[in-house]
């Protein structure tokens, strides 16, 4: 999620490491950090430098200014908070008590509560409400044994359980950085008396183009003449150097022409990172951390309002859908903008679940308050930790996410999608849901990023469709029960990035209205995965069918009748049927990525819209 950069060679380190993190910052904007070491072999071995400050990197400069640091090891950070808000003291790099050892960390440790505990019972001072600080203690208490700061961060991550790609270096030990990855990418830039580390290559590019990617469970120790690479066991392992030919911009975007694209192909593991930790399989149990000063409260709760605007009030009426099915709690979607200005009736038995991915959005932030005033227990689904949003709600769940880049919502809408199945287990276990159907629900779910790659795969398929549908004017997006909400989303895409009108509408509808508009230039796009309407669905395909209408279908694979009716299937796995739309709504994805792209549109910023909507 975050940017790691890291230098040690012979030239001052202190601006590669602020150049570096520049080109990261689209990886995270709360806070940035750098650390900068006096080589051994200078007068000042030993000492060292730090800056830090919250905000855009450009505020970083600003803190920096003209210091002149002689320095020639640094490590820097750009942060993407997932654990502690944006702050000077939550911002990397972060140290072990005394001060010796630097870490700059970039993924999530799950089990630093038990870590902290263990560590603060042997005497360790912690300064940041981080998961990451735990990884400069727990090197800490090893080198104190054997004062040995590769051995220490070896024997250290054999503890950690969770996601790292770290940088640390030692005032003890300044001649080296030493650098792990499990989960989060890190790549070593080969210089000439100089080497590199860093998240992602666009970093390095303005110093070298010879790279050798980390792979997961490998340590490296980085000097200015060399590097070796390791495993969690110590063995040797051999890898190669890698020339690179992208551009700085190119890898930015991981060789992918837009941030939409390298988003949608993002979604196995997005939402891995949202389910890290949280699901406990063989107990068909959900452990949300953010909800658990709100566990009682919640037992009573009698109805759920959720308020969300665009795609995240869509997920919102898939979780409607699903926490009524499983959790037998009435619920209601409003959109912001509406809720704010009728008035609605709440009470103390109220929880009013707001989602947002920006933890911004003016007309939900609004609805929020309102809520708030009338005395119902805010709760929040939130990407960006330290958000307003997230901020004023009594508790709530992130979605660690990760920055979403592209206007166009995709992965924070899939990710809102998995929480929601993670509240509705929650919930549901605290009331009725039996453990053979808890269970369920998270082998399931589990299953998903998995399922997600399957559906990318036709990536290619989805072009060539989209290629033949590009002159159409119209869609007509369809769905039912829990894919009626991807059929609003689907058409919202479509208009939302290449101009085309579309219109999402329940299937069951259709007939009541839009069928009149079908013709042989009017296509409709069915979402008919095999669920419990599935008969209902085809009953509306043969409808439009009878009209000489195009058919698009979204369907389960090994479905063959849908192929007679339907003039393009795109196939998606079987999955439980409350999680057919994280499958589903994949393909819309990139059949609206390539609508726009085939009309020569900027789909990472289309016209007349903005990321994060903070008016009204
Ligand atoms: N979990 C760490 C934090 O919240 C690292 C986040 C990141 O990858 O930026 O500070």
């Amino acid at each position: 999620m975050c940017g790691i950069i890291g230098y040690i060679g012979n030239k001052p380190a202190l601006n590669i490491a602020l150049d570096g993190l520049k080109r990261l910052e689209y990886r995270g904007y709360d806070s940035s950090g750098i650390l900068v070491l006096d080589n051994k072999n200078s007068e000042n071995g030993g000492k060292y430098n730090v800056f830090k400050s919250v905000g855009k990197i450009k505020n970083l400069e600003t803190e920096i200014a003209d210091s002149v640091v002689a320095g020639t090891i640094a490590i820097g950070h750009t942060r993407w908070a997932t654990h502690g808000k944006p702050s000077i003291n939550n911002s990397h790099p972060h140290s072990d008590c005394k001060k010796n050892i630097w870490i700059a960390h970039n993924g999530i440790i799950e089990n630093y509560k038990t870590l902290k505990k263990h560590l603060e019972e042997q005497g360790h001072r912690f300064f940041s409400e981080t998961d990451s600080e735990v990884l400069a203690h727990l090197i800490e208490e090893f080198f104190s044994h054997n004062e040995n700061l590769e051995e220490s961060v070896r024997l250290a991550l054999k503890l950690v359980k969770g996601t790292y790609g770290l940088a640390v270096v030692s005032v003890k030990e300044p001649d080296k950085i030493i650098v792990a990855r499990s989960g989060s990418p890190l790549v070593l830039g080969v210089g000439q008396n100089e080497n590199f580390v860093a998240s992602d290559v666009s970093a390095i590019l303005n110093y070298t183009k010879k790279v050798v990617y980390l792979d997961d469970n490998e340590i490296a120790v980085i000097s200015g003449s060399d590097f070796t690479i390791k495993d969690l066991n110590n063995e040797p392992r051999k890898k190669e150097i890698q020339l690179i030919e992208w551009t700085i911009e190119e890898s930015q975007k991981k060789g992918f022409p837009h941030f939409m694209l390298k988003e949608i192909f993002e979604q196995p593991e997005s939402i891995e990172n949202s389910l890290r930790g949280r699901l406990i399989v063989e107990d068909g149990l959900a452990k949300l951390g953010g909800l658990e000063n709100v566990t009682e409260e919640l037992r009573n709760i009698e109805r759920i309002i959720i308020v969300g605007c665009g795609t995240a009030a869509y997920a919102g009426r898939v979780g409607e859908y699903m926490l009524e099915e499983y959790a037998g709690i009435p619920v209601e979607v409003e959109i912001g903008s509406e809720f704010r200005y009728r008035k609605p009736i709440i009470d103390k038995k109220t929880a009013v679940l707001a989602i947002s991915q920006s933890g911004e959005t003016a007309d939900t932030l609004e609805a929020l308050r309102e809520a708030k005033r009338k005395g119902a227990l805010t709760l929040g689904i939130v990407n960006v930790v330290g958000s307003t949003i997230a901020r004023e709600t009594v508790a709530g769940v992130y979605n660690h996410a990760g920055p979403e880049i592209g206007v166009a919502s995709t992965k924070a809408l899939t990710s809102q999608l998995s929480v929601l199945a993670l509240l509705t287990l929650f919930l549901g276990r605290q009331r009725n849901m039996s453990l053979t159907m808890g269970k369920r629900i998270a082998e399931e779910l589990k299953e998903i990023p998995q399922k997600i790659k399957i559906i990318l795969k036709q990536n290619g398929t989805i072009k060539k469709i989209a290629k033949k549908y590009k002159n159409s004017k119209n869609f007509l997006y369809l769905g039912r029960k829990y894919n009626y909400s991807i059929a609003l989303e689907g058409a919202l895409k479509l208009k939302e990035i290449s101009y085309i009108h579309a219109e999402g509408y329940s299937a069951g509808e259709m007939k009541h209205g839009p069928i009149a508009l079908i013709d042989k230039n009017f296509p409709s796009l069915f979402i008919a995965p095999r669920d419990s309407v599935y008969e209902k669905i085809m009953n509306g395909m043969e409808e439009i069918k009878a009209r000489g209408g195009k058919i698009i279908a979204i369907a389960t694979r090994g479905d063959k009748k849908i192929a007679r009716l339907a003039d393009d299937v795109i196939y998606i796995p079987k999955t439980l049927e409350m999680l057919t739309p994280i499958l589903s709504v994949i393909p819309l994805q990139l059949f609206a990525y390539y609508m726009g792209v085939s009309k020569g549109i900027d789909v990472d910023k289309p016209r007349n819209l903005a990321k994060s909507v903070t008016v009204e």
